[in-house]
This record gives C-alpha cells, structure tokens and sequence, in this order.
C-alpha cells in the first residue's frame, strides 16, 4: 500500500466525522423517516441467521453498540456492495421495525480498518480489538472515546510489524485500561502530589501510584514510568519511545515485565472482568 493510499486511509474518519454530524431535526429536513437513524459505525460483529441474513454489530462513533439485521446479506452481495464485512467502516442507516432488532436498511463503506499485513498475527490483534470493543460497549452506553480507541488500536497493529505487534498489544492493552477508567493516575504520586517521573510504585490494587520520595524501592524505575506516562497520552508517540531503544534493551523488557508480571495483579481486581468476559 502506497504512503498516500495510507494517509488517506487514517485520515478518512476524521473527514466524515465533520460531513456526517448532522442535528436530529436535519435528519428530518433530508426526508428521513424519525424511526430511521444514521450513523457511523465500524462493524464488529456478524453473526450468520438463518440462511441468507445478517446480524450486524456496530461499534459507532458515538461509542454505543448497535445491532441490527440485514436481511438478504449473505445471499446478494448487491445489496450492501459486499461492504459488510469486518473491520468496515461506513454509514449505516438503521430503521426500526415491529420486530425487536432494528433493520439495517444501507451500509455505505468509507474506509477498512483491517490491517494490511494479513498475517496470522496481525489478524489475532486486530480481531481482538473487536472482540473487546463489543464486549466493552453496550446498547445506549455512550462512550465516543471507545470508538476512538478502538480507531488507534487498528491503526496501530497496522503500522506494527510482526517483531513490533506485541508492543503494538502492550500499548492496546494499556489504552483501553485507561478508556475504561480503571488505571489510577500514573503521573502524580497520590500521596504527595509530585510527578512520578523520578519512579513510582502501585502498591495496593486500590491505591494510587506512590512516588519513589514516598516509598523508596519503586517498583518502576523513572524511564519505565516516562514510557507509561507518554503510551497513556499520545500512544502513537507512546510506542515509538517503547520501539525507540534497540532489541533487547532493558527497558522494553522492564515495559513487558510492568504489564505481564507487576500490573497484572492490581488491574485484576480494578478491571471489570465480568463485564468482559460474560456472554452476550
Ligand atoms: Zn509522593
């Protein structure tokens, strides 16, 4: 894929986003029927009903997750133009019905979050991020910054090559710890305040980061907790400072140490973990 082809790619959600944001009173303006809703959406989920529909899970952009069914769509790929698959992202327009799903009336493709390189890993990462996208939303939650998530998750295991992907899963990882609201703030000692760049501690499940002058011995030392500190904030910028140092360089392995081994404990008890892994 050209540089161009790429750019273009990323930016495409921007774009929409401005041109799509409409009141609800345009909506009716345009002619659209007020039980019809439009909105952008990237497909997360499909489940195969019966023999020829469709049940179409979106995660939109105003962070909810929708369902809807889209009937005919495995038998004439006419009718959505073969778009709905996953990892689309596009408009969709839903009208609700007299059954209980609403029906998906026209599906128009803007862009495909999937990554480029269809390696076997590349798709274990991508899929995973939808799977825990649906998982994370639900129907008339909204949370635009799970879209936005889900967005910079995608385009991460794409730029990411295979010998970066578990970096890419480290800085995914962390992000959506931070979108769900379960990691405390790692940039000031909840103690006393002060930055956390000097070294920190997360020393009970239910307790804030301690700076290293509250409790010595910090757990992470102040490189590990700059890395920590950037991924949160801007991840791109995050992995390419956790990519930055050369192989085997001991912070990386500090990094993967933090998540695999130190963070696992206290995030099991913050992460709301039947809310992730109940059925749906
Ligand atoms: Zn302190």
């Amino acid at each position: 894929m050209s540089r161009l082809d790429q750019e273009s790619r990323l930016r495409a959600p921007q774009r929409l986003r401005l041109t799509v944001a409409k009141s609800p009173a345009s909506h009716l303006e345009g002619g659209m029927a007020a039980d019809a809703d439009r909105f952008v959406g990237l497909i997360v989920r499909l489940q195969p009903l019966r023999e020829a529909d469709l049940i179409v899970s979106a995660l939109t952009e105003r962070g909810d997750l929708v369902d809807a069914f889209a009937r005919g769509a495995r038998k004439s790929s006419r009718r959505f133009r073969g778009a709905l698959e996953l990892f689309a992202l596009g408009e969709l327009e839903v009208k609700k019905g007299r059954s209980q799903l609403p029906s998906l009336a026209s599906f128009d493709l803007v862009t495909h979050l999937a990554p480029s390189s269809m390696s076997y890993e590349h798709l274990c990462v991508a899929s995973s991020v939808l799977e825990l996208a649906s998982r994370c939303a639900q129907p008339n939650q909204l949370d635009p910054s799970l879209f936005r998530w889900a967005q910079t998750a995608l385009m991460l295991c794409d730029q990411a090559d295979i010998s970066r992907l578990r970096w890419a899963m480290l800085v995914i990882d962390l992000t959506l710890l931070k979108t769900l609201g379960v990691l405390p703030d790692v940039s000031r000692c909840g103690r006393c305040g002060q930055t956390t760049l000097q070294g920190a501690s997360w020393p009970q499940a239910d307790e804030e980061f301690v700076c290293s002058r509250c409790q010595p011995k910090a757990h992470f030392d102040g490189q590990t907790m700059q890395v920590l500190i950037t991924v949160l904030a801007e991840p791109e910028q995050g992995l390419r400072l956790v990519m930055g140092s050369r192989a085997g360089n001991p912070l990386r392995e500090r990094v993967d140490d933090v998540f695999h081994g130190l963070w696992r404990q206290p995030l099991k008890s913050r992460v709301p973990l039947a809310a992730l892994t109940s059925s749906r």
